[in-house]
């Protein structure tokens, strides 16, 4: 086992380092006071200590810092970012751990010849040179944040650094206990607002109820915009960068369905309980800690409750919040559930409804005018033939068709739905054009074929949620990636794509992530939707860590997120 394989190499206690590199080379062998661990029995200890104690706890326990290796493999790089590598060299029973290897880690050479021992016993971590660019700044991570740095030298190593600082800093991890100890109240809060029903276009109710919960929080000027976004302002020390954090109010569901919560085995069941009830819950979790542990950020902060996220609300909500304010940097949407979920794409949609018409008549006695239905059938048959490409990935589909009045009837009016959908505008815009081009030749071939010209169809734009991506080495997307991997002890972060009130600001070009806002749930827009409370408080703690990374925290570290302005 792990543990075993590198006792042996270990020593507890030596003779004092030599201070020249060859020296301390030979004294290193000569004592084996390092032992060399290959890559994988590494690995396998790394997960071991996962396992063992969690990232947070390892935390708490005085880790130095984590360990990014930018230049090694995924694989590696995503276990090194679990590893606390001072509980490793604990768990082992070690002083030292040298990782050797090539890959992942690195050869040890002299430019890795580690400082000085400390003169207590403490363990203590070496590393090799693939890593050594990323503890140096983590040991000295205090000094180092509070410098300042511009915005294009915010790296993935700048943000490990002021993470690490974040969770050494007493008051961030007070307001994480705080979010954990919150954990039952915000789940009676998610069941409160849930059974608030918040129908499409008529959130008012739901709306006027978070403001009532903004104010009592002590956000005393919170609004309610003219789009019905309800939004509070919380100020930092320099006023820039300004960060959105938000969840939104409406749900799917029509008025009048039953939105009352049912728990069944610790299981709730209700339209909209995860969707998103969850993340305004989880919003108001973290405004109350935020004002509560008095914890003062750098840049400001906006809490949103937005309206029209879903369906045919086509995300006026954050349209209006953008319109209205053209000073946000970066934009975060707490919606659905997985914390180890990181939506940095926008899919963007166009959905559109044609209405073929023509001048109907008698199936025998007019035979010979043209037909709507036909015109509809023409523009489908040439709809499915288009090529879309795989990456970025484009879709369309006709959705809904419906059209005539009778069987012996030419038809005189004929519909059909379609849903169009990329993570590039630029694709959605293509297939776009192509398409609407098909069904206006449709009616064309169709006229011709009759002699006629009166097929006509009307073409109305029923969606529209532009799309964006914001890449993965973005600052936003990596302080949220790092905040999950230290936060949770799941393996590996996902990307994924999705369309989110997120999509908009993409689309403007202003840095946007969806992040869950924890537990479990399925059954989306279903009558049906279940929530299970199960380490909810991840999300609301992932949230704040993210945040708090992104925009500063007064006399402990800078922000991350690069101001636009
Ligand atoms: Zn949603």
């Amino acid at each position: 086992m792990p543990e075993q394989a590198i006792r042996g190499g270990m020593a507890r206690s030596g003779p004092k380092m030599p201070t020249t590199p060859n020296n301390r080379r030979t004294y290193i062998r000569r004592t084996k006071l390092f032992k060399v661990v290959p890559a994988p029995e590494l690995l396998s200890i790394i997960v071991a200590v996962r396992n063992k104690i969690g990232m947070l706890e390892a935390f708490r326990k005085g880790c130095p810092g984590l360990l990014p290796t930018p230049h090694s493999g995924h694989k590696h790089r995503t276990l090194a970012r679990f590893c606390c590598w001072r509980a490793i060299a604990s768990l082992a029973g070690a002083r030292y751990l040298a990782p050797v290897n090539s890959g992942a880690f690195a050869r040890f050479s002299e430019a890795e010849a580690p400082p000085e021992p400390r003169p207590q016993s403490s363990p203590r971590v070496i590393i090799g040179d693939a890593m050594r660019r990323s503890l140096g700044p983590c040991l000295f991570a205090a000094s180092l944040t509070l410098a300042s740095f511009g915005t294009s030298h915010v790296t993935a190593q700048t943000i490990d650094t002021v993470t690490t600082t974040l969770l050494s800093d007493s008051r961030v991890m007070a307001a994480l206990d705080a979010i954990k100890a919150d954990d039952a109240r915000a789940l009676k809060e998610q069941i409160r607002i849930t059974e608030i029903p918040a129908p499409p276009f008529k959130e008012n109710v739901r709306g006027n109820y978070i403001l009532s919960r903004f104010q009592e929080l002590g956000f005393k000027d919170a609004v309610i915009d003219a789009e019905g976004n309800v939004i509070a302002r919380r100020k930092g020390t320099a006023g820039t960068p300004k960060l959105v954090i938000s969840a939104h109010q409406d749900t799917v569901f029509p008025e009048g369905t039953d939105v009352t919560v049912k728990e069944k085995d610790g299981v709730y069941l209700a339209p909209g309980i995860g969707d998103d009830a969850r993340g305004l819950a989880a919003l108001l979790s973290l405004m109350q800690t935020l004002n509560t542990q008095q914890i003062s950020t750098v840049g400001d902060i906006m809490f949103v409750a937005s309206v029209g996220e879903e369906e045919l609300g086509n995300l006026r909500g954050v349209k209006a919040l953008f319109r209205d304010n053209k000073d946000i940097d970066g934009f975060i949407s707490i919606d659905g559930l997985g914390v180890t979920r990181i939506v940095n794409q926008g899919t963007g949609s166009h959905r559109y409804e044609m209405i073929f018409k023509g001048p109907g008549g008698h199936s025998f006695q007019e035979f010979g005018l043209p037909s709507a239905t036909h015109a509809l059938g023409r523009a489908i048959a040439k709809i499915s033939e288009l090529q879309t490409p795989a990456e970025p990935k484009t879709t369309f589909t006709v959705g809904t068709v419906s059209g005539g009045t009778s069987v012996n009837a030419i038809a005189a009016e004929a519909r059909m739905t379609i849903d169009m959908r990329s993570n590039s505008t630029e694709e959605l815009l293509k297939l776009e054009a192509r398409l609407l081009d098909q069904a206006k030749d449709a009616v064309g071939e169709e006229n011709k074929r009759w002699g006629s010209d009166k097929i006509t169809v009307e073409i109305k734009l029923i969606g529209d949620r532009p799309a964006g991506v914001v890449a993965e080495d973005s600052p936003l997307v990596q302080a949220t990636a790092r905040a999950v991997t230290a936060l949770t002890r799941a393996p590996h972060v996902t990307f994924a794509g999705s369309s989110t009130d997120s999509n908009l600001a993409m689309s403007l070009g202003i840095p946007a992530v969806t992040i869950g806002g924890g537990g479990q749930g399925g059954n989306w827009h279903s009558r049906n939707e279940w929530y299970k409370p199960v380490d909810a408080y991840i999300g609301p703690q992932n949230a704040l860590l993210t945040m708090l990374v992104l925009t500063g925290v007064e006399g402990v570290t800078k922000p991350v997120l690069p101001a636009r302005h």
